[in-house]
């Protein structure tokens, strides 16, 4: 940062800043020029004040498969074709030349493509003033009045500022006057280079608002080109020399032109305060806008004919131009500058120009024109990696180094990134469809520059003199001039009176008219009156020395003693600002505090209200884990009375079936002795027919035996139902049958090892049996019942097993044969779905007919049946023995 420069003396310690936390964006600004009457295609559309759209050429779409698509871009402000230099001036310069009134630096730049409009904006033309000669005529037109003399202000050679007394001052204007040095403001505008006249109208002349009357002020300008990453003072009075070095610094050999004396390179130095300046760059102090300009336009000439000169690419050159405003106050009396270089603020308004953003190979540049270019890109290139450092820097927290010192544009400008001030920049663009890939460069270098900030300036300290001091002193003065005119003028009558006076007091000459040659009295008496006039005369002198010398003395001890408290005013008043300013810092720092209290007042409101939320949440949900537990312990409980219940339900069921298999068991006995006895009336009935046979011999009949019932018996319905037992007719069979007693019969119990074991209730039960896997003799010879058991798949993919039943004869040969009587079926399915249903309890007796009881009376009155059928019916269907399959776990 340039910031103002107060030319500290050693001896004070410059005090320090007050840290300065605000920091603004880097203002962007875009200017859209006009499309020149060659080029037809437009590639960028302004769609809002703030925004523009840019679209790709048609050329370019069709070549790259319309991958170009539209983009937008946002600016701080984009002002379309139309918009004229005063109303650029009025939204970005004018705010900028304000600051530099009250102290604050400024920098702005123009950035973009040769032929976008940089210099067109910066400088402007005959009748259309840039930005440039309107900043200088605001300055002009708000500091006029209070411009302070030439040479009262004197740039040191190291970026500070001195006074001068108005004597010195006086003494170093004749000085120059007689030099014929000092360019000359020109007395009207017709005088000026017809080149820039009437860049201005005087309708628009603009004034800066609360310029502080007491102060004086001085203008000082610089004029520089940055080419090939050399700085050349453009303002510099070259002598004509033609014995120079034919060689510019940038080692470029000049053409056989012996009258150019080419530029100086100059370099960067830093100041006391830290600030860059370009050492021993001439700064012209300037009265008005049009000397200012003047000067400019002298620069510019110079840089044009250089630029021939050296065969250079003027595109591809940075110019800089910049106003100093050096301010003071006045004395308490309010007539001359404050001889305090402590007081000087110096504020500086940089207006760059920079060269052309297009890369190297647009310009067909060749040899050290290319080399040259390069550097100059380079320059471009630096300042895009530092804003890019420097917005990562502000925004990721980040501490990289900027390296503003690869290009002396960038190190120029370091202080105003680093410290404060304001920065602008104006993107100019063209909208020529040729310029398309490059403005999409500047586009985006433009919309990064925009996310960098920079410390807002800081307002300069105020003096501690009353207000109002110019306009008492020129009111004093001119009451003063008013009376003494009323006197009749001033008192220049008197001297000649007191001339006399002293006249009088010396001693009178003797006559001395000689009319006789031999006399020789009246000129020794002559030459003796005059000696002791002489001598008298030479004794006032004398006395008049001496006196004047006492005066001259005690003026010098007034004058002294009047310097020290001078002084020691001043340095009271430099503590009262310091102390004011202090106070200022710590205002600052209460809003900032109290903005902070704000903010935390407003973020723990918020806090509690989140609470709340939180704690009406963990309410419901206390709730609703509450009411869960509720439902658990009740569905535990419920569980419990369940398993009870289902505990209960096994102990019924099992009991249910033990009874059903003794039941069996009884029947298959009752069934087994119904056999026997059928068998022993066909063995009877033979007999008898045997008997019958022989006629003189016939049998009694006998006894009719005692057919074996059950202790409960069935329903006599039923049981007449049944075909009868004792069948007439039947074939008597050619056995021999072992003798045996019911229930006393012995089986031999076939089941093939090809059988799969079945998890069923329904086995038949044999005891006493002869298990065997294959039928043999011996173990039939020891059974009198055989039973085969069979196992097939049925039609509905069920295993079934039958039971096929025999009875065992002795052949007459001795051997063994079975005769088979009965075939049982055994098949498992699955239970039905009201099958499933159980008797709940045993307490619970069954609604109507229960279901399960029901079942279980169908299967035992199924079993009678069927036995009954099977005893009428030899070797018939038997009848199916449906037994249930184990219930699994669901
Ligand atoms: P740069 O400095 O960017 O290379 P210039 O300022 O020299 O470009 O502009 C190139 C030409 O375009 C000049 O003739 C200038 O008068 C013209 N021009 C640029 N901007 C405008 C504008 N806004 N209105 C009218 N003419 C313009
Ligand atoms: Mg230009």
């Amino acid at each position: 940062m340039l910031r103002p420069t107060k030319g500290k003396t050693p001896r004070r310690p410059a005090p320090k800043k007050p840290y300065n936390n605000q920091k603004d964006p880097v203002g962007v600004y875009c200017r859209v020029r006009p499309l020149s009457c060659d080029d037809e295609e437009c590639c960028i559309e302004v769609i809002h004040n703030t925004t523009i759209q840019l679209h790709a050429p048609d050329g370019l779409k069709a070549n790259r498969n319309g991958e170009y698509k539209e983009t937008q871009y946002s600016f701080k402000k984009v002002f379309g074709i139309k918009t004229t230099q005063m109303e650029l001036f009025e939204d970005v310069s004018k705010p900028l030349v304000d600051d530099v009134i009250h102290g604050k630096n400024g920098l702005l730049f123009t950035y973009g493509v040769t032929g976008s409009g940089k210099t067109y904006t910066m400088t402007g033309s005959a009748g259309q003033g840039g930005l440039l000669p309107r900043s200088l005529d605001m300055i002009f037109n708000s500091i006029g009045p209070y411009q302070a003399k030439r040479f009262v202000f004197k740039p040191d050679d190291k970026n500070g500022m001195e006074i001068q007394n108005q004597v010195d001052a006086l003494l170093e204007r004749q000085k120059r006057d007689s030099q014929q040095n000092v360019p000359k403001t020109p007395s009207s505008r017709q005088r000026l280079d017809p080149e820039f006249a009437d860049m201005i109208r005087p309708e628009e002349a603009c004034k800066a608002d609360g310029v502080d009357e007491d102060s004086s002020y001085s203008v000082f300008v610089s004029y520089i080109e940055i080419y090939n990453n050399y700085i050349y003072d453009l303002l510099e009075e070259t002598p004509v020399d033609p014995l120079k070095a034919k060689w510019n610094s940038g080692g470029t050999p000049l053409r056989s032109n012996t009258e150019f004396i080419p530029p100086q390179s100059k370099i960067l130095r830093e100041d006391q305060n830290h600030n860059m300046y370009v050492a021993g760059c001439t700064e012209v102090e300037v009265k008005s806008t049009d000397e200012a300009f003047d000067v400019f336009w002298k620069g510019q000439k110079k840089r044009r004919i250089a630029n021939t000169q050296l065969n250079r690419e003027s595109s591809r050159s940075h110019s800089v131009f910049i106003i100093k405003l050096a301010q003071a106050p006045l004395d308490a009396d309010g007539d001359n500058v404050l001889q305090d270089k402590n007081q000087v603020t110096v504020s500086q308004l940089c207006l760059v120009d920079l060269a052309g953003s297009e890369r190297t190979s647009r310009t067909r540049a060749e040899g050290s024109r290319l080399r040259e270019a390069g550097n100059i890109n380079q320059s471009l290139m630096t300042l895009r990696t530092c804003m890019e450092v420097l917005r990562e820097n502000q925004m990721c927290g980040t501490n990289k180094m900027v390296p503003y010192r690869d290009s002396k544009v960038t190190h120029f400008f370091k202080n105003y990134f680093d410290g404060e001030g304001k920065v602008r920049m104006i993107v100019c663009v063209n909208p020529k469809a040729d310029d398309y890939e490059e403005t999409l460069l500047v586009m985006r270098f433009a919309e990064m520059t925009q996310e960098v900030e920079v410390a807002r300036p800081v307002d300069r300290p105020i003096c501690g003199f009353a207000p109002g001091r110019r306009q008492r002193n020129l009111a004093f003065k001119d009451e003063l001039s008013r009376r003494l005119e009323e006197r009749g003028g001033p008192v220049d009558t008197e001297i000649p009176a007191a001339l006399n006076q002293l006249l009088q007091s010396f001693p009178p000459l003797p006559p001395c008219e000689i009319s006789d040659p031999s006399d020789d009295q009246t000129l020794p008496r002559l030459i003796e009156a005059l000696e002791r006039r002489h001598r008298m005369r030479q004794s006032m002198i004398d006395e008049y020395n001496r006196t004047a010398n006492m005066l001259k003395s005690m003026l010098q001890e007034m004058d002294g003693s009047l310097m020290n408290k001078e002084n020691y005013i001043h340095q009271q008043q430099g503590q009262l600002g310091e102390k004011d300013k202090c106070i200022q810092d710590q205002k600052s720092e209460i809003d900032r505090l109290e903005k902070k209290a704000k903010m935390l007042e407003y973020k723990i409101d918020i806090l509690q209200k989140t609470t709340n939320i939180y704690e009406e949440d963990k309410r419901t949900l206390q709730h609703e884990l509450e009411s869960r537990e509720h439902r658990l312990a009740r569905e535990q409980s419920e569980k419990k009375r369940m398993e009870a219940r289902m505990q209960g339900m096994v102990y019924d069921t099992k009991l249910q079936w033990e009874k059903e298999c003794e039941r069996r068991v009884n029947a298959k006995q009752l069934e087994m002795q119904n056999k026997l006895w059928v068998k022993d009336e066909k063995l009877k009935q033979l007999k008898a027919i045997v008997t019958e046979s022989r006629p003189e011999n016939p049998p009694a009949r006998p006894e009719k035996p005692q057919r074996p019932s059950r202790e409960k018996d069935r329903l006599p319905a039923k049981r007449s139902a049944s075909p009868s037992p004792v069948p007439t007719g039947a074939p008597v069979r050619p056995h021999h049958r072992r003798s045996h007693s019911a229930g006393n019969e012995r089986w031999v119990d076939h089941k093939p090892v090809t059988n799969v074991e079945l998890d069923t209730v329904m086995q038949p039960n044999l005891p006493n049996s002869i298990k065997v896997s294959t039928p043999s003799e011996k173990a039939l010879s020891k059974a009198d019942k055989y039973v085969l058991t069979h196992q097939e798949v049925a039609s509905d993919g069920e295993i079934q097993t039958k039971l096929i039943k025999g009875e065992v004869f002795k052949t007459r040969s001795g051997g063994q044969a079975v005769q088979f009587t009965d075939i049982e079926t055994l098949k498992q399915e699955n239970p039905t779905a009201s099958s499933r249903k159980r008797r709940s309890s045993e307490n619970q007796p069954p609604q109507g007919d229960g279901n399960m009881q029901g079942g279980w009376t169908d299967v035992e009155n199924r079993c009678s049946v069927a036995v009954e059928m099977r005893a009428g019916s030899n070797l018939g269907p038997g009848y199916q023995h449906h037994g249930y399959q184990k219930r699994r776990k669901p």
